[in-house]
């Protein structure tokens, strides 16, 4: 297959082998996924980025989309792990659908990749770096940990799903990264002293950290909201913050410095009607970020935040906020740029963040919301 000519970061064949195989049958001009199935092939002549593929059950299709042929071979992949959803402390969790997500995060492209003669990953900003980042099994968190791990840094990739944090794994190294998976419910403390234990043993010290792990919450008015509710979002989205900066901090500083992100949002800067829980959880984020930001400025661990505003995730999926039409629409109207955030546009601000380029900046929360709090 060929390479991509314009060394543009766009999605292409060259990019499929690597992902999937690595090994490129020249005599069909092209390579099966051993995982999936799927066999991605081009004809004679063909331009770079125009590839068929078809799956082993002679199934077909011809695209000159490569994005689109991903989508086919992770929904493959990811099928045997959808079909045995794990449990949390709170209870049965239903399947989700993340086909579209991880489809997208796999692009291997970015302004600061560079790819050497073998089509391999090349380290830039974070080389020698060690990354750790929560709920990354997912939306931004899997985004984030691919981004960290394109940029040359070892990634700490921990989620609470076994599954989908070890579908992040392959993502990573197949693109030629290293990483390792971690469980890791954050709002238990034990399993978070775990996780910077077998980050530090795995990889010998921690530099940067994306404290991302979330979820939404119950929606209603905060006079009928759910005890319940109210205490398992505090618990995973402030608490659980708190529980991986004080491990994150005591490591960092056995190694002389380091960057702490905080996945806050838009919600911890404006409130939100029928989100008490979630909006009080992301304002004390923010709280939690300036302070640590303060006590550490001299230590060498700098502290700041992003503060998405709504990004096209599972989590908006599993909410309704994305699949019905008139939602998705309403919810795209209050961001001034008229479209949701992707994946990708939170894991820049997150990797700016947490590199050299942002030294003289701490305490901050960065919003990336196409303007939602400028209105
Ligand atoms: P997502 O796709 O649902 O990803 C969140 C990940 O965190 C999932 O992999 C989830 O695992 C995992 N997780 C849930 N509870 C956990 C726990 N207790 N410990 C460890 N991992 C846990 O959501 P997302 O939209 O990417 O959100 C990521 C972060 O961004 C959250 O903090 C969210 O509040 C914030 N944010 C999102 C938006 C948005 O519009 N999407 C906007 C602003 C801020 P399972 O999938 O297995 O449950």
């Amino acid at each position: 297959m060929p390479d991509d000519p314009n060394r543009d970061g766009v999605l292409d064949a060259c990019d499929l082998v690597r992902m999937f195989s690595n090994t490129v049958d020249e005599d069909r001009n092209g390579c099966v996924d051993p995982i999936s199935g799927w066999d991605f092939f081009q004809d004679d002549n063909a331009p770079y980025d125009d590839v068929r593929y078809r799956h082993s059950t002679g199934e077909a299709k011809d695209s000159n989309d490569c994005a689109q042929a991903v989508v086919y071979a992770v929904a493959a992949r990811c099928a045997d792990t959808t079909a045995s959803p794990s449990r949390s402390r709170s209870g049965a969790r239903a399947p989700r659908p993340r086909t579209a997500v991880m489809a997208r995060e796999v692009h291997l492209g970015g302004a600061r990749t560079a790819r050497n003669a073998d089509g391999a990953i090349m380290a830039s900003r974070f080389k020698n770096k060690v990354a750790l980042v929560t709920g990354a099994g997912s939306g931004i968190g899997q985004a984030a940990a691919v981004a960290f791990a394109r940029e040359g840094a070892r990634v700490a990739v921990s989620d609470i799903s076994e599954e989908h944090g070890r579908a992040t794994v392959r993502i990573i190294e197949a693109a030629g990264g290293a990483a390792i998976f971690v469980a890791c419910d954050v709002a238990l403390p034990a399993q978070v002293e775990a996780l910077v234990a077998a980050t530090e043993k795995a990889y010998g010290h921690l530099d940067c950290a994306f404290n991302n792990a979330g979820i939404g919450g119950a929606q209603a008015p905060t006079g009928e909201y759910p005890d319940a509710a109210w205490s398992s979002v505090l618990a995973v989205n402030l608490t659980g913050v708190f529980h991986c900066m004080k491990r994150e901090l005591a490591a960092m500083l056995r190694s002389g410095g380091g960057a702490i992100v905080n996945n806050a949002s838009i919600l911890g800067t404006v409130g939100f009607a029928n989100s008490p829980a979630y909006v009080a959880s992301k304002h004390g984020v923010i709280g939690l970020t300036r302070t640590a930001a303060l006590e550490y400025a001299t230590r060498g661990v700098r502290v700041n935040a992003v503060c998405p505003g709504f990004i096209d995730t599972p989590m908006l999926a599993g909410a309704g906020l994305t699949t019905n039409p008139a939602a998705r629409a309403a919810l795209e109207a209050m961001h001034p740029v008229g479209r949701l955030g992707t994946c990708d546009e939170v894991a820049a601000a997150v990797l700016f963040l947490a590199s050299d380029e942002a030294s003289f900046i701490t305490g901050h929360p960065m919003l990336v919301d196409g303007g939602y709090v400028a209105r």
